[in-house]
Formats: C-alpha cells, structure tokens, sequence
C-alpha cells in the first residue's frame, strides 16, 4: 500500500494510515510505501533554493517550519515514553538535509546529486512517524530507506529503476521483515545507484516506488491511497461532474498519466505489466468507496472515450525545409536524435507530407536544453539555409482523450474536434496513436480548460 502526500499530512491522516496499514495486516503479509507528509518536499526544494542563493535566514526559517511540524505531529501520535528517541530521530535526519543546505550555500550551487541526497528527507520523516505509531498500536513495523532498496540508474532527479538489482535488495532487506510479521515502512519517492548515490524518482514519484517494491515482492496487489475517491473522468478541480471510473486498463492509466493527469505518476504501470499485478486507487479520506480497480484488461467493454486529461507546461516545435536539397524525413531524424541526446521526451509528433513540415510538443521546462541541442545538431543545415528558422510557440497546452472503446468508434474525433470548435478554441495541432486508445489535441493555453469541459460533456463521461 502506499500512502500519498495528503493521507500522510497530519496525526489525524497518520492514525488512518496506520489503521489501513494493520487491517491489511491482520490478514496478509504488508508492504507500506509512504510520501512525505503534504507540501514537505515543496519546502525542501525551497530551502535549497534559499541556500543556493545565500539567504541563511530562509533557510533557518524554513528548518525551523519542518522542524516544528514533524514534532508536533509526533507529539500528537506518540505517548512521552517513547517521544524522546523520536524527536532525536527528527532532528538527526533534519541535521542531515542542513549539511547539505550549508554546502549548497557555500558552493553557491544547487548540483543535482545532491538535491537528491537531500530532499527524501521527507519521506524518512513520514515513514519515522508512521512506523513509531503503528508499534506503539502494537503492530510492529519498520521504517525502510528506499535508497537501501530500490537500486536506480544515475540520472539524478529522474531515475529510472535497474529491476534485477532491486529485486534482490528486496529479498535480503524486505523479505525477512514480511517473514517476521513486521511492515516494512519504505520511503516512496528515492533510491540509490549501485554503487549508492542518492537518486529520486521524479517529482511525485511515491506511485512509482511503490509499483517497484511491488514487483520486486511479487505482490498480489498494489492499494494506491490518495485523496480522491480514484481514476476519474477528468480532474475534478477542472470539471465539476467528473465521475470515478470503477476500473480502467494499464493502458488506460498509463496514457491518462502520462497526458497529466496527476493522480498516478506516469511510470507506475510500467512495473506492473509484466507480473499482471493490478492496482486499486483508493481515497484514504473516503475508505467505504471502493475506489478504481486498474488492471491488464475491462472486465465489461469501456464504450467510447472514458476521460479526458489535460498538460499546460507544455511546447510546441515546428521545423520545415526551406530548400528541396533535404528532405523533411532527414531533418526528422537528426531532431529526432538531438531530443534523444538530451533526453526529452516528445509528448505527440505531427507531420504533413507535402511541406514536409513537422511538430512535435515537449515540456515547457526542456525547451531550453533541447533549442540548444537542435541547433548544434542541425547546424549544417541551418548554415546552408536548407531549413526555416525554428518556431516555437510555449503558449499552448496538450489535452487527451482516452479510452480502449474508442478503437474503431467512427465519427468520435469529429465529434470531439466539433466541440472543441464551438467553444472558439483554435485546434492547433492533432494527434492519434496507432493504438487508437487516445487523441490529443493542441490548443492555445487559454482554451485548455473551456476545451476539456466541452469534450467532457460531448462524449457524456460524467453520466
Ligand atoms: P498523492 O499526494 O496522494 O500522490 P496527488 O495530489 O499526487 O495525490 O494526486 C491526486 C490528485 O490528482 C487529486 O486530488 C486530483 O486533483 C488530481 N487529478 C488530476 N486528474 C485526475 C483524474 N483524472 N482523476 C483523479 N484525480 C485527478
Ligand atoms: N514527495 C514527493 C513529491 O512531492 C514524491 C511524492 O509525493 O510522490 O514529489
Ligand atoms: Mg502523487
């Protein structure tokens, strides 16, 4: 099971974690992944900031915030016998992230390795928190650095998880504590290369944990607790009847997260294919609903598009020929492997065959890195003028329409673009995978949220 940010937010959220977390015990060995209590990791990032930019009072500000809040919510879950050794623990681990608060200030530098050393502090805290109450609720349990775990590659702030290695950190620290009755408590969001770097796995990357320590522990099922009632239509801070959908594919999920919808991180599926292990979304604010079974495949056929997602961060690139001496396929391909070298990753692709023009959308935050890396890659081309200049517009946003039932569903694009239309809102661009399992559209940013509430209503996903 694991525990988002806002089911581990307070003492009160801790309590109800922690009673998940036994009931699921009493009745089958449990693993528990956990997210730093709500806004935590926010603050950390913003402390390092502080640090970098030399602003000693912000940063002990900022301490004395995390300081104070993790105690507090101590003091409210623990009895005094054993509050003591628990607030020692807080302080040494928050002793930790100022050491390295202090070198960032006086590097004057905020290196990425070791933004990641520091900020899982917040899931060491929560996973403290919530292990100190569940044994003092007579349920033994043990708090787990993941980067003793979770065996990563280097790319700090975005690692990607090495499974074999994983799995064997997982028979040698995780399983004798299964096989001893105790929960292991594991920090979601980091890891460590082989040879033991600090890694995270992204900014909401707890899902992902949580889906690596399920595979390496073959377990039967994996139980996301959030703070929505599971998967829905659309986001509900974006359209007011959005409804739970009772189960979605992988498939389903994963194009819902990666086109942004923020409930599940993009790459927690990923793990999961392979072993078949399916997820429940639930609402750890709302136990008796039974949340979004996510699973390989629909017990009953989904009927068209289900749910609609949307992404404002987001770019757009357009490159064309200027001359007939190159053709748009060989610009394609050297765009192609410039985004490849510095890692980005193209949200859709669209191309016409006549200009030979294409477009392809990132995020916004990889607009810089990847301007540079296309212009020293195509720097022959645009020497001898053979391509126009590059145009890039950052102020669109990405919308998607999935669902498996809309695989041979005539007329629903036109259906959907139609909408789109009467609302005023400019189709900028269209894309659909051979999968037929999504469409995506580009629009102007300002009519990403009039667009999702038109398509949410045309294709009745809130009946
Ligand atoms: P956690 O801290 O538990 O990981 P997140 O805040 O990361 O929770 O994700 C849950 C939030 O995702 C919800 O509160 C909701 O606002 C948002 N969300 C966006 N799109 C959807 C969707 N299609 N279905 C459900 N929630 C969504
Ligand atoms: N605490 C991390 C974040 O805020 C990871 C997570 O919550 O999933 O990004
Ligand atoms: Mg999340």
């Amino acid at each position: 099971m694991k525990f988002g940010g806002s089911s581990m937010g307070s003492a009160d959220r801790i309590r109800v974690a922690a009673q998940l977390t036994a009931d699921q015990q009493s009745q089958r060995p449990t693993a528990v992944v956990v997210s730093a209590m709500s806004k935590v990791t926010d603050l950390l990032l913003d402390t390092l900031r502080h640090a970098e930019n030399n602003d000693p009072d912000a940063v002990a500000q900022n301490l004395a915030t995390l300081r104070s809040r993790h105690h507090a919510t101590a003091q409210n879950l623990l009895p005094a016998a054993l509050l003591e050794a628990t607030l020692g623990e807080i302080d040494s681990i928050l002793a930790e992230f100022e050491r390295i608060a202090k070198g960032m200030q006086l590097l004057g530098d905020r290196p990425s390795r070791s933004v990641d050393e520091a900020i899982a502090v917040g899931e060491r805290l929560s996973a403290l928190l919530l292990a100190a109450y569940l044994n003092n609720q007579g349920t033994p349990a043990a708090a787990v650095n993941a980067a003793r775990v979770i065996v990563t590659d280097a790319v700090f702030g975005n690692a990607t998880p090495l499974l074999d290695l994983t799995r064997k950190k997982a028979a040698e620290h995780l399983a004798p504590l299964l096989a001893a009755q105790v929960v292991p408590i594991l920090t979601g969001f980091n890891g460590a290369t082989a040879d033991g770097k600090p890694t995270t796995l992204g900014r909401g990357g707890s899902d992902f944990s949580a889906s690596i320590v399920a595979y390496a522990l073959d377990a039967a099922e994996l139980w996301i607790w959030t703070d929505v009632d599971g998967i829905m239509s659309a986001d509900p801070r974006l359209v007011h009847n959005a409804k739970v959908l009772a189960e979605v594919t992988y498939a389903e999920a994963a194009e819902l997260a990666y086109n942004g919808a923020k409930v599940l991180h993009p790459r927690t599926l990923a793990p999961l294919v392979e072993k078949k292990i399916p997820v429940w979304s639930k609402n750890s604010f709302n136990t008796a609903a039974p949340g979004t079974y996510i699973a390989p495949s629909l017990t009953s056929p989904g009927q068209g598009a289900r749910a609609v997602t949307s992404m404002a961060n987001v770019a757009m690139v357009s490159l064309e020929p200027a001359s007939a001496e190159v053709t748009g396929t060989r610009i394609m391909a050297r765009a192609l492997d410039a985004l490849a070298m510095v890692g980005a990753e193209v949200l859709t692709f669209s191309s016409s065959s006549y200009r030979q023009s294409f477009c392809f959308l990132i995020r916004q935050d990889e607009l810089p890195l990847v301007l540079q890396a296309l212009r020293e890659t195509l720097a022959l081309e645009i020497e001898h003028g053979y391509l126009r200049p590059i145009e890039v517009d950052d102020n669109v946003g990405l919308i998607a329409v999935v669902g498996e039932g809309m695989r041979g569903s005539a007329g629903l694009a036109g259906r959907i673009f139609t909408a789109v239309s009467r609302e005023q809102v400019n189709i900028i661009a269209i894309a659909q995978g051979s999968s037929e399992l999504t469409i995506n559209l580009v629009v102007p940013r300002h009519g990403v949220e009039k667009a999702v509430k038109a398509i949410h209503a045309e294709c009745r996903m809130g009946d």
